[in-house]
């Protein structure tokens, strides 16, 4: 018997487990694929609790929480793992029209977020990114879980264990988890694939961050510059379009014309875990199953928030 199993080793699971690890708790990991191979590794790692929230709802205050939480976070699992977190507080313009500016500076400033008004619409100083890339690679060599990949859970009866916590993303609510014999019933949650395309680029030619709606492009510090994202109700479809991409550099290109006529070196896709009422970052009552999915275009935002709640909770 192990003490927590963990369902899925995205960036969600593996930073439970890290944290889990922390407080003495044996963890056993599974993942259908490879560790961090889904969402996780396709994210571009925008930290923008400003260019993505702008009315009231559970998300804003999550993000502004988990904001604060990131620096401390990756200072501590670099630290740890020894591995070079690509972690910047560049800033980001988010350009919008003059009344639309001035209603989300009012309402965000409200929520603790700093934001300024500029002659194109808003910059938020404290939105950055981080390359999840380099924090699954931490993540990895610091969890001291048992980890099982191409382990594809089906069943689970959680009162074998000490806790069960699900972190399956996208595919969370396919696994049949049960206590004591009785169904648990889990929240919906679907995939919005989102593609993205990569340039290679002098690094340092882009600043902040730089944003419109949807479309984005941020750098890393290796010149790597990524451009997002599209959401598509598309199931599990796993094709990556070059027509989509282009359409997502003509648009970044309106951003950053340095984009006009470069070729991308890289595009792909990735199934954020989309939940009508979600994030779910709770105990299911009743049980001993912990929910961890749902974080749709966050999960990298709130994954050191998410940790830190269900490790406390479990470890207590
Ligand atoms: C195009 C795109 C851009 C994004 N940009 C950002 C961004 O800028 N900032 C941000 O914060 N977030 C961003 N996201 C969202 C973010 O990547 C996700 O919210 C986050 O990665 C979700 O992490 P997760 O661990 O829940 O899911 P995943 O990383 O998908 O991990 C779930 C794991 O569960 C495994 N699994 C599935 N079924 C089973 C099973 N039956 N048994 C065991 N394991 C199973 C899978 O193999 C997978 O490895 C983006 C996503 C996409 C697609």
């Amino acid at each position: 018997m192990t003490d927590v199993l963990i369902a899925g080793a995205g960036l969600i699971g593996a930073s439970i487990a890290w944290r889990l690890s922390q407080a003495g708790i044996r963890v056993t990991m599974c993942d259908a694929g490879s560790f961090g191979g889904e969402c996780s590794s396709a994210g571009a790692g925008m930290l923008s609790p400003g260019g993505e929230f702008d009315k009231p709802s559970v998300w804003i205050d999550l993000a502004v929480e988990g904001m604060r939480m990131y620096p401390a976070f990756v200072d501590e699992l670099a630290r740890e793992s020894g591995v070079a977190i690509d972690f910047q507080l560049t800033g980001c313009h988010h350009f919008v029209e003059p009344d639309v500016a001035r209603r989300r500076a009012e309402f965000q400033a409200s929520k603790g977020i700093r934001v300024e008004l500029t002659d194109r619409g808003l910059f938020y100083h404290d939105d950055g990114f981080v390359d999840p890339t380099d924090m699954l690679r931490a993540l990895r060599r610091v969890s001291r879980a048992e980890l099982r990949e191409n382990c594809a859970l089906t069943e689970i009866e959680a009162s074998d264990h000490r806790a069960v916590v699900i972190a399956a993303g996208a595919w969370s609510n396919r696994l049949r988890v049960k206590y004591r014999g009785t169904p648990v019933a889990l929240p919906e949650v679907k995939p919005v694939k989102g593609h993205l395309a990569g340039f290679q680029m002098q690094p340092g030619s882009l600043g902040p961050m730089l944003r419109r709606g949807h479309s984005y492009v941020l750098q890393r510090s290796n010149g790597f510059l990524i451009a997002g994202a599209t959401e598509e109700d598309a199931g599990f479809e796993r094709a990556v379009s070059e027509s989509t991409c282009a359409e997502i550099q003509r648009h970044a290109a309106e951003l950053f014309p340095a984009l006009e006529k470069a070729t991308p070196c890289r595009r792909w896709i990735g199934f954020r875990p989309f939940s009508p009422d979600g994030p779910h970052i709770r105990q299911v009552e009743g049980t001993n199953v912990w929910l961890a999915y749902g974080h749709f275009r966050n999960g990298i935002l709130l994954a050191p928030l998410t940790s830190h709640r269900v490790a406390r909770e479990i470890a207590r």
